[in-house]
């Protein structure tokens, strides 16, 4: 589904985001994986080079226009183009507002808003070329908040307010930009919240469970894929229809 491709994956190193870079190679496309430390990139590399796939990783600062802008001509001198981006990497938050510090505040809205910008703004000289795919990973507490950690779900907002308006201001370009809302999803990011926090939740789920990374990937390998020609300025929500 994405032959001829070259994508971008943030925060591939594991989770949803590793779970991505393999969907799109599974289907042919050329795949980078950004990750935060130069470590965890290495470590994802070489166990995909294990299971036979060709691949490379590179471990820019996201909050850095700068770092981006280099890591994007690396991709360029190896593979030639960007086609699509995926920004994926993130980190929640489960802090009542009482106790949020300034630090925590600061390092959710570098990584889950202004990564984002970032990674985008930088791209679309690329994709305007020839039209392009952008896939931003939302959160289904982007619809309904969240108890705790107040910036988590405020950040995943943005998310959505980006995705609609590149929608808008870019479709001019065929660059299609679209975002994925999971729910529940079995990473270490669920893990590291709190049992009674998730607990209550999957008794809402009317599927019955959390979602698998995969659940969740197949719905990026769609929006990135000649099958959503026409989506774009999307929200697509794989959470099991939880809290519906
Ligand atoms: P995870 O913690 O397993 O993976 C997070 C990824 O983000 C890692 O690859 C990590 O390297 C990267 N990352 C974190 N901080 C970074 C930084 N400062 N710079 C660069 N990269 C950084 O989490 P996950 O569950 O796979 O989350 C992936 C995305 O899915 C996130 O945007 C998250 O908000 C979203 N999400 C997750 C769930 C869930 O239930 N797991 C639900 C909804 C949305």
């Amino acid at each position: 589904m994405l032959e001829g491709k070259v994508a971008i994956v943030t925060g591939g190193t594991r989770g949803i985001g590793y779970e991505i870079v393999k969907k799109f190679l599974n289907n042919k496309a050329k795949v980078v994986l950004f990750g935060s430390r130069e470590e965890s990139v290495k470590k994802a590399v070489s166990s995909l080079k294990e299971e036979g796939y060709d691949v490379f990783g590179l471990y820019p600062n996201l909050s850095s226009l700068d770092e981006v802008k280099n890591a994007y001509d690396e991709v360029i001198n190896k593979y030639g183009k960007i086609d699509i981006l995926v920004n994926n990497a993130g980190v929640s938050s489960a802090t009542p507002i009482e106790k949020y510090t300034e630090e925590e505040y600061e390092k959710i809205v570098d990584i889950n808003i202004k990564a984002v910008y970032n990674c985008s703004k930088v791209v679309v000289e690329y994709l305007k070329e020839n039209g392009g795919v952008i896939i931003n990973t939302s959160s289904m507490v982007s619809i309904y908040g969240q108890p705790s950690g107040v910036m988590y779900p405020a950040s995943k907002y943005a998310v959505n307010g980006i995705t609609k308006s590149l929608a808008r201001e870019l479709g001019k370009y065929n660059i299609r930009v679209n975002a994925v809302a999971p729910g529940i999803t079995e990473t270490d990011m669920v893990k590291n919240l709190p049992k009674e926090m998730i607990e209550p939740l999957i008794k809402t789920i009317p599927l019955g469970r959390i979602g698998k990374p995969e659940d969740v990937a197949n719905a990026f390998l769609f929006l990135a894929s000649d099958m959503a020609s026409y989506v774009t300025g999307e929200i697509l929500s794989v959470d099991g229809a939880a809290m519906n």
